[in-house]
């Protein structure tokens, strides 16, 4: 069932076995777990079932080091989360990604490949794309061959694309059918409580935006709020452990990571070959991507982080923005007419319609001379259809984070409409990812020479001089991550392998934020994977404490 919290009534606590905080990607996966078990549910969103600027109010954040434009555009407080915004792009880590490596400090994780296998393989499902090994071999038969390189330094992956991306649309059914779920909506989680001798939670404090308090006692918590503010959900629960929960070794909120990425024009010796070769691709409902990335070898002989990346037509982002121009600017005016419609403030920020309204207009704005250019002047000048070969092809890079304790999440002293304090996020880089990006677009410039494939002078590349605080050329993928990290040592980690925060009893965090490391890959597969595992935990432990009390 769904529920608005403003709807409830006069009561001040609801109880259930489990709550989940968070309905995007992770949370409505959890959930959907338990429908029809014999355990109670509680499912808290902070946002309601459509946008609303006053929902995404709480995110508006100070940025004190790189520039990061994911921390107001890259999450969305809604149900459904961020899936109502991203691509559905989905891609595993990769089995070095796992290990610890000597060139890349603080990395490892405390689980392997091998372990979360058959959780990718639940994750994929509800993706609803096929199983697959992600690798060269295993790409569906599309008529053509792949590149043929000739040393060792590049590999060729794919990914797929869930056909319905938007976890909202796709589930919403499931959970208001589903008798043992409750969705609550506009139920914003604002601290945990707990015991005394802090090793467990007792209960949650849930307040909406107009001002209704609800306590939530559950047998087992999970966080699920996104990668950044999972750690401030943690920060803000100060009431027992002073610097917030799991924070004993003032981990919580430090490894931030996100996919710092950067690309250039490529010019194909061999339009076909090239298009054939790194084209996007349908089968059936589900759309693949061709990638490449680093070897092994290669990262292992230069001492480089995981660096992917694939090649794409702006074109394509054009249109995209233009679409998204189109939505926001709609959604604005309506937002406006509400707004006014209900006395609000129609000034109240929009972080999400409005930025994302000017950045989607200077995209067109920038690519208007290609989409003018090709398409139009293509199709309806010359009379001829518009081909990809037709259009400039980039090459897209995207590294894994060297995982750096000073990039983090802290918390400010000014507050949100809901009384928590706002989220301060200071990304900072390290030399490797340039110098990663650097190295792996030099073979790859190399491989594709030889091949009489393309060229592009990686020396382009805007990383020369990257320092510390400098932004460069780079760009955020709104992939958050590693700000709770996972670790088997409670005092370099904040969850143990098991995705439960050290320390206490009953709670976890199901989220990207549990990443030790990052590999190139998009994170929500790898997330799906992890929280499903924490599902089998936790119906184990209530199992198990049912059996104990019968
Ligand atoms: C444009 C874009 C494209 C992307 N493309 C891809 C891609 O192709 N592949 C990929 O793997 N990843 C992609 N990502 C990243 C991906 O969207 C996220 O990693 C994923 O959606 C995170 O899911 P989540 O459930 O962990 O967090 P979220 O989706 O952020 O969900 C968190 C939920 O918690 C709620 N919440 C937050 N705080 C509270 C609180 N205090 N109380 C109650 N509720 C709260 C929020 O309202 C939200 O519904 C993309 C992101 C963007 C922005």
């Amino acid at each position: 069932m769904i529920v608005d919290i403003n709807e409830l009534g006069p009561v001040d606590a609801q109880s259930a076995d489990v709550c989940i905080v968070g309905s995007g990607a992770v949370g409505i996966t959890m959930a959907r777990e338990f429908v029809g078990t014999a355990h109670s549910i509680i499912l808290l969103e902070g946002g309601g079932q459509a946008f609303e600027s006053r929902s995404q109010e709480p995110y508006r954040s100070e940025i004190v080091g790189l520039h990061h434009d994911g921390v107001h555009n890259g999450r969305v407080r809604v149900v459904g989360g961020t899936t109502t915004l991203w691509a559905g792009q989905s891609l595993p880590l990769w089995d070095m990604d796992f290990q610890q490596r000597d060139w890349v400090p603080n990395s490892g994780w405390p689980v392997d490949k091998r372990t979360l296998r058959p959780f990718y393989r639940r994750a994929e499902e509800v993706l609803q794309i096929p199983h697959a090994t992600y690798e060269a071999a295993d790409l569906p038969d599309r008529g053509d061959s792949l590149p043929a390189y000739q040393g060792d330094a590049i590999v060729t992956y794919f990914s797929q694309f869930a056909a319905m991306p938007n976890f909202a649309q796709k589930y919403r059914a499931n959970l208001k059918a589903a008798k043992n779920v409750m969705l609550l909506t506009h139920a914003n989680a604002v601290a945990f409580d707990a015991t005394p001798d802090a090793t467990a939670i007792r209960e949650l404090l849930v307040r909406s935006f107009q001002g209704k308090e609800l306590r939530i006692r559950a047998k087992m918590f999970v966080i699920c709020c996104g990668g950044i503010e999972s750690a401030r959900l943690l920060l803000a629960s100060d009431s027992v452990e002073p610097h917030g929960i799991g924070n004993r070794h003032d981990m919580v909120g430090r490894f931030f990571q996100d996919h710092p990425g950067v690309a250039i024009p490529v010019r194909p010796l061999d339009h076909k070959r090239f298009s054939q070769w790194y084209g996007s691709f349908r089968k059936g409902d589900v759309r693949h991507c061709i990638k490449y990335a680093a070897s092994e070898t290669l990262q292992r002989e230069k001492g480089i982080l995981h660096v992917g990346g694939e090649v794409f037509y702006p074109i394509s982002f054009a249109v995209t923005a233009a679409k998204l121009f189109a939505g926001a600017f709609s959604q604005m005016f309506r937002k406006k007419r509400e707004a006014t419609e209900a006395q609000d403030d129609p000034n109240a920020i929009q972080p999400v319609s409005q930025t994302r309204m000017f950045n989607a207009l200077a995209t067109v704005a920038q690519r208007l001379d290609q989409v003018g250019k090709t398409a139009f002047f293509r199709r309806y000048v010359l009379g001829k259809v518009v081909s990809m070969a037709a259009l400039q092809p980039h090459v897209g890079f995207s590294v894994e984070q060297e995982p750096n304790p000073f990039s983090r999440v802290t918390l400010s002293r000014q507050t949100d409409s809901l009384g928590m304090r706002r989220t301060v996020l200071d990304w900072r880089l390290t030399k490797s990812e340039g110098r990663s990006i650097a190295v792996f677009a030099q073979a790859l410039s190399d491989e594709w020479r030889k091949l009489g494939l393309a060229e592009f002078n990686p020396d382009d590349l805007e990383i020369g001089g990257r320092e510390q605080g400098e932004h460069g050329g780079f760009i955020d993928a709104s992939h958050h991550m590693g700000t709770t990290r996972m670790g088997a040592d409670p005092t370099t980690s904040v969850v143990d392998p098991s995705c439960r925060v050290h320390g206490y009893a009953n709670l976890y965090v199901g989220s990207s934020s549990v990443f030790p490391t990052s590999g190139f890959s998009n994170p929500t597969l790898t997330t799906l994977a992890l929280c499903l595992r924490i599902c089998d935990e936790i119906k184990t432990k209530l199992s198990n404490s049912i059996m104990a009390v019968a």
